[in-house]
């Protein structure tokens, strides 16, 4: 009988943007899974003790703390030199370190525009350069690129935000295409809503208010389900998905019978 491999054990991945949310948990899983976890935020203040309590718990797999603003693409280039000088190679990259914040495009400065493209995107760039080159002159490897589905739509008030991470769509296809040859998998996870501390920022959606996963009819995920979509689309039981995006979202949105009048026709 054929038997599903979701394995990632000794398996060494990168977590960018891994001090909470998204990234933590994903990183959580990756080691709980067996991996070796390099994982990096700006302060090591806020990494260092996510790190520990990886290294403290059951988790087969133990997590180097670097503190890295992915944006600065040689502090990038210390982060992938530290995880290959500790755990010898580079099998994984998930590109999860991102953030926005709300405005109309008109009152977006150059400045803000910057930040929310470099943060968002420029970072992947920087990460899949410099972890990919490891990733290709070895044994290949898998990415995975956290986009959003407000890279998938018009999103109001994340302009910045939403060109960005559908930018990453468009990279992710690409990159699976030009790295093929080399081994390397390259896929990205589009989530919905996810109760994460940035939400909670964001949005004032706090954890009590959350759902939970048996839940069907719902509309806002757990950081856990993100990280179950990524240990997925990294193992050897995803190796026929690449240049894909993976949507998490919950319930879709029904398609509505529209009249003459809500399409503007003078009938
Ligand atoms: P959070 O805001 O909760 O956490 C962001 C993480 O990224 C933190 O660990 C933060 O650490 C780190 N980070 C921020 N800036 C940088 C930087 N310049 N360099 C390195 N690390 C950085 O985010 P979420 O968990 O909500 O989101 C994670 C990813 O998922 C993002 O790419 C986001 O766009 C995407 N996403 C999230 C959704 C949601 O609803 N939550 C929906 C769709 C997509 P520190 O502050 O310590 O540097």
């Amino acid at each position: 009988m054929h038997e599903p491999d979701f394995g990632v054990a000794g398996e060494t991945a990168i977590v960018t943007g891994a001090s909470r949310g998204i990234g933590r948990s994903i990183a959580e899983t990756l080691a709980a899974g067996g991996a070796n976890v390099a994982i990096c935020s700006r302060s090591m203040d806020r990494i260092g003790p996510v790190a520990d309590a990886i290294d403290e718990s059951e988790a087969d797999g133990s997590a180097l703390a670097v503190e890295c603003d992915v944006r600065d693409r040689d502090a990038v280039e210390d982060l992938v030199d530290e995880t290959v000088e500790a755990f010898g190679d580079i099998d994984v990259l998930v590109n999860n370190a991102g953030g926005e914040f709300v405005a109309p495009f008109e009152d977006i400065s150059q400045n803000g525009w910057e930040t929310i493209l470099d943060l968002n995107l420029t970072s992947v760039v920087h990460c899949s350069h410099l972890a990919g080159a490891v990733m290709r002159e070895g044994d290949g490897g898998a990415i995975v690129n956290l986009s959003s589905v407000n890279g998938q739509h018009a999103a109001p008030g994340e302009s910045h935000y939403g060109a960005a991470k559908a930018a990453i769509i468009r990279l992710t296809e690409t990159l699976a295409v030009e790295w093929a040859g080399d081994g390397v998998r390259v896929n990205c996870v589009a989530p919905g809503l996810i109760q994460t501390p940035g939400v909670a920022e964001t949005y004032g959606i706090g954890d009590e208010a959350m759902p939970p996963r048996e839940e069907a009819d719902r509309r806002i995920g757990h950081p856990e389900e993100v990280a179950d979509i990524v240990r997925f689309l990294v193992s050897p039981a995803a190796s026929l998905i690449n240049g894909e995006t993976i949507t998490a979202k919950g319930v879709p949105p029904a398609g509505n019978a529209m009249s003459s009048d809500d399409l503007g026709l003078d009938t």
